[in-house]
C-alpha cells in the first residue's frame, strides 16, 4: 500500500506566531523539529496501517523545514525548491493521502494563521464557484489522481473545513484557535499520539472514503488584495481578468487550471 503525504507548518500544534515559520529565529528551528515530530507519527501511523511505501513532501515555503537526520527511517522524503510539479511524487498514483499541519482557508475567523498561498497577496480563492482553501485545492488534485485523503491535521477550523469537504475522513485538532495568532494548545505529545493512531486507523479505512473529484472543466479565481497584483498577472490563454482585483485561471482539469496560477 503506497501512501503519500503533503505537510505545512501552520497547523503544527505548538505554532502561532510569525517568527515561527520561517526566518532565522530559535523559534522557527524549534518548529522545525515539532513538524518533523508529527511526520514521524503520521509515518510510524502509516506503517502500522499496512504502508509499504510512504512518500511525505516538505510542503512549507521553499521545502527544507524538516530535520532531516531526525526523520523516521521507514519514509521517503521530497524537500527543496524548484519542483516539477506540486505535491511532487503524487501522480505515480497512491492509495491514500494525509495532509499534515494545515491552515484553514484566507477569511476563516477564528482560524490559526488562516490564508490560502499567500498572505500578502491572496484574499480569496473559489474552485468551480465555491469558495476553497489551500486543504480543498491538494484534495482536488490527489481527486484528479484518484487518490483519497483519509487524514487531516491542524487547528480546529482546518479540521473543520476538510471534514466539511471529505466526509468520514479522519481529523486531528492540534490546536483551538482563539484568533489568528492565539490558540488553546495540546501538547505535542499528546497530538504526535493521536497523528500515530488516526493514520493507523485512517488507512484502514481508506476504501470507504472518496477521492475528492471536481467537476471538468475547472476554473481557479483568485481574488487578490490589491489591483497591483491582478495588474502582474498576464492574460494568456485560460485566464482572464474579471475585475480589478480578480483574475479566472481555466482549464479541462484540476492541473491545467492549477498550472495557470
Ligand atoms: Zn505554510
Amino acid at each position: 500500500m503506497r501512501v503519500f503525504i503533503t505537510t505545512d507548518l501552520e497547523g503544527v500544534a505548538g505554532v502561532l506566531l510569525d517568527r515561527q515559520v520561517g526566518g532565522d529565529s530559535p523559534e522557527y528551528q524549534r518548529a522545525r523539529r515539532l513538524l518533523t515530530q508529527e511526520v514521524n507519527a503520521a509515518v510510524e501511523g502509516a506503517l502500522a496501517g499496512g504502508a509499504t511505501e510512504v512518500l511525505v513532501d516538505d510542503g512549507h515555503a521553499s521545502g527544507s523545514n524538516f530535520i532531516f537526520e531526525e526523520l523516521h527511517p521507514g519514509a521517503e522524503y521530497v524537500m527543496g525548491e524548484a519542483r516539477p510539479a506540486w505535491l511532487p511524487g503524487l501522480e505515480r498514483g497512491a492509495d491514500a493521502t494525509f495532509f499534515i499541519g494545515c491552515h484553514a482557508m484566507a477569511g476563516t475567523q477564528g482560524a490559526v494563521r488562516d490564508h490560502t498561498m499567500s498572505s500578502v497577496a491572496w484574499h480569496t480563492m473559489w474552485l468551480n464557484g465555491r469558495p476553497t482553501g489551500e486543504i480543498g485545492l491538494w484534495a482536488a488534485i490527489a481527486g484528479h489522481h484518484g487518490v483519497p485523503c483519509v487524514l487531516v491535521s491542524g487547528c480546529q477550523k482546518a479540521c473543520e473545513e476538510a471534514a466539511a469537504l471529505m466526509p468520514g475522513l479522519e481529523t486531528v485538532v492540534t490546536k483551538r484557535g482563539y484568533s489568528r495568532y492565539s490558540a488553546a494548545l495540546t501538547p505535542p505529545e499528546r497530538v504526535q499520539a493521536m497523528i500515530r493512531e488516526r493514520a493507523e486507523i485512517a488507512l484502514r479505512r481508506a476504501k470507504e472514503i472518496a477521492p475528492c473529484r471536481v467537476e471538468r472543466p475547472v476554473e481557479i479565481r483568485v481574488e487578490y488584495n490589491n489591483t497591483g497584483f491582478a495588474d502582474a498577472v498576464r492574460v494568456i490563454p485560460g485566464r482572464e481578468r474579471l475585475d480589478a482585483r480578480t483574475i479566472a485561471y481555466r482549464g479541462p482539469d484540476i492541473l491545467a487550471a492549477f498550472a495557470l496560477l
